[in-house]
């Protein structure tokens, strides 16, 4: 059996359709997609590409912050003359994504909708604060990141609803990010652990805000708030890099595979986020 195409122009066209054919999927660069319909032969009735709606592709950085939309691709990220000044984790997390070929097509929308826990986007997108604009036959609704998946494979979108970009706040003077994975060879593997983290520091260095998030550690990306914890009111030093990854370690739920066991995790998250913290906290520090 082969499925039937639809390319909507509008957000409203992509809902219509959406709506009316509860079996479609959605495609925007089809890296996930194609593989899963390959791997299950489980083809869809109807594909919708979201890839011709606007809205999916833009990028709009402005001193509110970032509109992404959900189906650009990872390399118009990486190519941006400015956005990686401003979100560099979320640009490496993208960098990260397969090869430059792989990367020429995913999106992060489809690396979120995918709902891996091991989606390298998704930490980098929690750790900055990253809300959803979902679209749906009754209108539109925003939903953080960090609250989007519910478990490995699924997330709270409903039948008829897409995501159709990203909000990302504007960091502001003395706050950056930065994303760090562990992976077992040097290039296109799934994250073992990753781990994203953004702080906020004042004029002496001192950490006013921070944000943690881990990746493959759990049925789902989550936040560290006690990591978090750790570095707010410090001037993130060795002591306070310690403390912030043994909280990312002790949150860890993870499982043991082949690509490591659940005691070797722990304590990569514990490493991961320590180094991510010290290389947000320099990007920081060195942005006021
Ligand atoms: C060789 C290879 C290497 C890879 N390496 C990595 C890696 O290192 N790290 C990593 O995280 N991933 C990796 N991936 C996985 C994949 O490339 C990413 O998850 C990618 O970001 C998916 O984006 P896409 O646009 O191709 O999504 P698609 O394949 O188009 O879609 C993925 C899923 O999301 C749904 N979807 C897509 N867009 C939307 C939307 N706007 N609204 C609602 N649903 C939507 C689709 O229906 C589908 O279920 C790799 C894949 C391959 C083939």
């Amino acid at each position: 059996m082969s499925a039937r195409y639809a390319s909507p122009m509008t957000v409203s066209e992509a809902t219509e359709v959406l709506g009316q054919n509860p079996g479609a999927r959605v495609l925007a660069g089809g890296t996930d997609l194609m593989v899963q319909m390959r791997l299950t032969r489980n083809i869809p009735e109807l594909i919708v590409d979201v890839k011709n709606i606007a809205a999916t592709r833009e990028i709009a950085l402005s001193d509110d912050g970032l509109v992404l939309g959900a189906a650009v691709p990872a390399v118009d990220l990486t190519d941006h003359p400015t956005l990686r000044q401003v979100y560099p984790g979320v640009v490496e997390a993208a960098e990260l994504i397969g090869s430059s070929q792989i990367q020429s097509r995913a999106s992060l929308g489809g690396n979120l909708c995918h709902s891996s826990p091991a989606a390298d986007t998704v930490p980098a997108l929690m750790a900055v604060g990253a809300v959803c604009r979902i679209a749906g036959p009754t209108g539109e609704r925003r939903v953080a990141v960090e609250d989007f998946c519910t478990g490995p494979g699924s997330n709270v979108l409903a039948d008829g609803e897409f995501l159709v970009s990203f909000e990302i706040p504007a960091p502001g003077a003395g706050s950056r990010d930065a994303y760090l994975r562990f992976i077992p060879r040097n290039e296109m593997d799934i994250a073992v652990v990753g781990s994203g983290v953004s702080v906020t520091v004042d004029a002496s260095g001192n950490c006013t805000a921070a944000r943690v998030a881990l990746g493959a550690v759990a049925p789902t990306a989550i936040m560290v708030p006690d990591a978090a914890a750790a570095l707010i009111g410090t001037a993130i030093d060795d002591g306070d890099l310690e403390r912030a990854g043994a909280a990312a370690s002790a949150a860890s739920r993870p499982i043991t595979d082949r690509r490591g066991t659940a005691e070797f995790r722990r304590h990569v998250a514990g490493v991961l986020t320590r180094r991510a913290a010290a290389a947000a906290r320099d990007r920081a520090r060195a942005s006021l």
